[in-house]
This record gives structure tokens, C-alpha cells and sequence, in this order.
């Protein structure tokens, strides 16, 4: 045949939810090489995952953060930080829904939803920019 493959919904999901949560690494200054390897390896397990049940695809992008957020928790720490508190001890934002499409990041304390997944930068973005 040759021709060229038209991109998969499957692969355009996990293709997203790379992006996106790269994005959310890139906005927290974390996304180093060996981060960045999390993300992949989380794809390359989502990608399995969505395969089975094709219907999940719009809840990669969510899965993904979590995953990594796992995998930065024992290697880094908490991550993302929540920007919205000024005050006690730091914590991390939680991806809600767990399992359902469209994620946020929301502060579980404050009982906000912060940003979408993906776009972490504008809600953090005005802190550290000079
Ligand atoms: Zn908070």
C-alpha cells in the first residue's frame, strides 16, 4: 500500500496526554530527561491499557498525570505543588476524576479545582515569571 496511515483516536489520546502532561512538567521547571522518561514509560503502559478498552481513551490524559505523579513521588516528591495555598504544609494537587475524562488539577484542602491538565502553567504561571 504506502500510503499513509491515518492517525488512530488511540494514538492521537496518548499523543495528547503526553503533551499535556509535558506541559504541566515544563510549567513545575521539572520536565529533566530522566522525567520526561516517566511520561513515556507511562504512555507505553496507557498505550496497552487503551488497547484493551478502547473506550477509555479520553481518560489517558488523566491516568498519565497520575502515573507520573507516582513515579515523581518516589523518585523527586511531591509534585505538582499547590499553588493556591499561601499558608501550611505543601502539598500536592490530585487529579480529578481519577478515571473519567476532561482532568483537573484540584487542591483537595482548599476544595478548588486549579487548572486542567495540561494547562497548570496558567495557574502557576504568574508566580515565578519576572
Ligand atoms: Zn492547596
Amino acid at each position: 500500500m504506502g500510503g499513509m496511515d491515518p492517525i488512530s483516536p488511540l494514538e492521537q489520546a496518548l499523543h495528547a496526554a503526553r503533551a499535556l502532561v509535558l506541559a504541566d512538567l515544563m510549567a513545575g521547571r521539572v520536565a529533566e530527561a530522566d522525567v520526561v522518561s516517566l511520561v513515556e514509560q507511562s504512555v507505553v503502559e496507557r498505550r496497552w491499557w487503551v488497547e484493551q478498552w478502547p473506550e477509555g481513551a479520553a481518560y489517558v490524559a488523566g491516568l498519565v498525570a497520575q502515573d507520573v505523579q507516582d513515579a515523581l513521588l518516589e523518585r523527586h516528591g511531591r509534585w505538582p505543588l499547590c499553588p493556591v495555598c499561601g499558608t501550611g504544609d505543601p502539598h500536592a494537587l490530585d487529579v480529578q476524576p481519577e478515571l473519567g475524562p476532561d482532568p483537573h488539577w484540584v487542591c483537595s484542602e482548599a476544595g478548588v479545582k486549579v487548572a486542567a491538565v495540561g494547562s497548570l502553567g496558567e495557574a502557576i504561571g504568574g508566580a515565578g515569571a519576572s
